[in-house]
């Protein structure tokens, strides 16, 4: 049994219906397909698919009155820019949770992937970068042309 009284889906009114999705509980409108994340279960989303590191920071962005109102309270949610994509989630402002729409929640492991994707991609960069270095100061003048003059050679 669901824990409270079930919820109505803020865009339709049709009941939502608790399911389980990456292992979090979430309330599931199955009229429009969006999904109701009670407040920490946003983070729980996010953490299914990257530590902490990569979690670190603003979510909210360009804040303004949603066109939606919260499920638990009734007031009027906040429609903002996830993590400044091109994403507008709704949220209440009395931390109540998480309005995500048909296949937002597949938007936002996106966008977490591509954040870790990001930062591996910068940690590599120095990396190599590292090595190129080391490569100028060892060795001596016998670097790629000795390899090539060997390969030539060996082939007669
Ligand atoms: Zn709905
Ligand atoms: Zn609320």
């Amino acid at each position: 049994m669901s824990p409270h009284p079930a919820l109505q889906c803020p865009r339709d009114g049709a009941d939502l219906i608790v399911e389980r999705m990456h292992g979090i509980e979430v309330d599931h409108c199955a009229l429009c397909n969006g999904r109701w994340l009670d407040h920490h279960e946003l983070d729980d989303l996010e953490a299914t698919k990257a530590d902490e590191d990569v979690r670190r920071g603003t979510i909210r962005y360009a804040e303004r009155d949603s066109d939606l109102d919260c499920p638990v309270c009734g007031d009027r949610m906040a429609a903002f820019n996830y993590r400044a994509y091109d994403l507008e989630l709704d949220t209440c402002r009395d931390e109540h949770g998480f309005w995500l729409d048909a296949g937002e929640e597949g938007r936002v492991r996106d966008i977490i992937d591509e954040r870790v994707r990001g930062l591996k991609r910068s940690a590599s960069a120095e990396v190599a970068w590292g090595n190129f270095l080391d490569g100028l100061g060892g060795r001596g003048g016998d670097g790629a042309w000795g390899s090539v003059r060997r390969f030539f050679g060996g082939r007669r």
